[in-house]
């Protein structure tokens, strides 16, 4: 399995193209991931219907399954967005569009960078995030202002003297570049409206490969400078670079601000919240595809976005919203800490494997809802997890329930159907993902 991964990395290097450069005319192929039907493709990962002109779901669940995380190369994680993220989608917003134009005036934020100096109607439903995938530091050869070092990210990109951040990669307005997002941040917080958010412009192979028609101002797409660098930084004598890493972070909170009141801006404009996507969930059933944004911290943006909501709401207009990454939420993972005013700190969950070496097999896990921690233990349980402890949080669509992750933030375990409210003595099944071993649950205590 190790190898055939490796594999499918590489061979998905060589076919990646930067996210700008997949949009020039010379390169609108249609082409289809293997095994991707036509009628896959028309549906996409997240189910669109044609006549409804929408994905399947209520608002919420198309936010859950769009927002589901981009990994290396363009892998498509489970869905992970915070619920207070996706249950806005399609929701009424507190506060009017006046209220955030009075807020970015306060914070001398000119309305043309937000699209709010139109006053015309909006009609897309989907706020698509990028990243634009440039520079690649690792295309060039010789020092660049915005690669000095060849094959490494640019020490000052998060600084404002890195000339990407000024020149917006040469789509600051006037420009003679075909636009290739409504709107762009870059990484000190700036934005740029390239396009109006009223007009249609093609940034997802989706919206134009198979019925362009029913996507026609459907989705509004925002650019987050990101430069990368390939896998490996130095190509190999004669072979092109590929761009597959992504700095870590890969985005800075100034930019996440920025991009949160673009969102704000954008849904106050439309009326109501537009669904947040993600490019590459959009098409993923497509060759030549995309793996953006890379390395998108969806809770950092949901806490952002929460934090200016807040100040929007307010009477008198805040000051620039800063949200610190350490601040706690009230309820990290959604489950009851109180009950019957008791606080209830720990659960208590049995496992029991059901195929493989697992089968029959038990392992306990323990939930502690105050630090938002998991652990495993019992005398089988490295059958099941290679690691045995980290955070957990519950996920959405298309089973809601709860994902163990290890460390590293990658899968663990995932738990269906376990969610903040279940009774104790419920049931339900798992998966560990690390040993790709099966289960069944039940809540023992809580
Ligand atoms: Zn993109």
């Amino acid at each position: 399995m190790r190898t055939a991964f490796v594999v499918s990395v590489i061979a998905t290097a060589l076919i990646l193209e930067s996210c700008a450069r997949a949009r020039d005319s010379s390169s609108l192929t249609c082409g289809l991931n293997e095994n991707v039907s036509i009628a896959e493709a028309r549906a996409s990962l997240c189910g669109f219907d044609v006549a409804r002109r929408r994905f399947a779901g209520t608002a919420s669940e198309q936010a859950r399954c769009l927002l589901r995380q981009v990994k290396l190369g363009a892998q498509i994680g489970a869905p992970n967005a915070p619920s207070r993220l996706t249950d806005r989608a399609g929701t009424p917003l507190s506060f009017s569009r006046q209220r955030v134009e009075a807020y970015a005036t306060q914070n001398n934020i000119a309305l043309a960078d937000l699209g709010l100096t139109s006053a015309k109607p909006l009609t897309a439903e989907y706020f698509v995030i990028h990243d634009t995938s440039a520079p690649n530091c690792s295309e060039v050869t010789t020092p660049t202002a915005s690669c000095p070092a060849p094959a490494q990210f640019p020490p000052d990109r998060d600084q404002p003297q890195w000339p990407v951040n000024s020149s917006f990669g040469g789509h600051k307005p006037p420009t003679t570049l075909k636009p290739t997002a409504h709107a762009w941040t870059n990484r000190v917080g700036g934005s740029i409206v390239e396009a109006p958010f009223e007009t249609h412009i093609s940034h997802v192979k989706f919206d134009y490969c198979h019925d362009a028609d029913s996507k026609r101002g459907l989705f509004l797409g925002v650019e987050n400078i990101q430069p990368r660098i390939g896998k490996p930084a130095s190509p190999p004598p004669g072979q092109r670079a590929n761009d597959l890493v992504a700095p870590v972070p890969g985005f800075t909170e100034a930019q996440y601000r920025r991009l949160a009141l673009l969102y704000v801006a954008a849904s106050a404009r439309r009326g109501h919240w537009l669904i947040p996507a993600f490019h590459a969930v959009i098409d993923a059933k497509y060759a030549d595809g995309h793996d953006d944004p890379q390395n998108f911290d969806v809770v950092l943006f949901d806490r952002v976005l929460a934090g200016l909501i807040a100040s929007l709401e307010k009477a008198d207009p805040g000051p620039n919203v800063m949200v610190s990454r350490a601040a706690t939420p009230a309820s990290p993972n959604g489950y009851e800490r109180n009950i019957g005013g008791e606080s209830v700190a720990h659960w208590t969950i049995i496992g029991k494997g059901t195929n493989e070496e697992g089968a029959g097999k038990s392992f306990g896990v323990t939930l502690d809802t105050d630090t938002g921690k998991w652990i495993a233990v019992g005398p089988s349980v490295d059958l099941f997890f290679a690691t045995k402890s980290g955070n957990y949080r519950i996920v959405a669509a298309p089973e809601r329930g709860t994902r163990l992750e290890n460390a590293s933030a990658s899968e663990a375990a995932f738990f269906t159907n376990l969610v903040g409210s279940t009774p104790v003595g419920a049931t339900g099944n798992g998966r560990a993902s690390e040993k790709g071993l099966l289960f069944t649950w039940k809540l023992d205590s809580k």
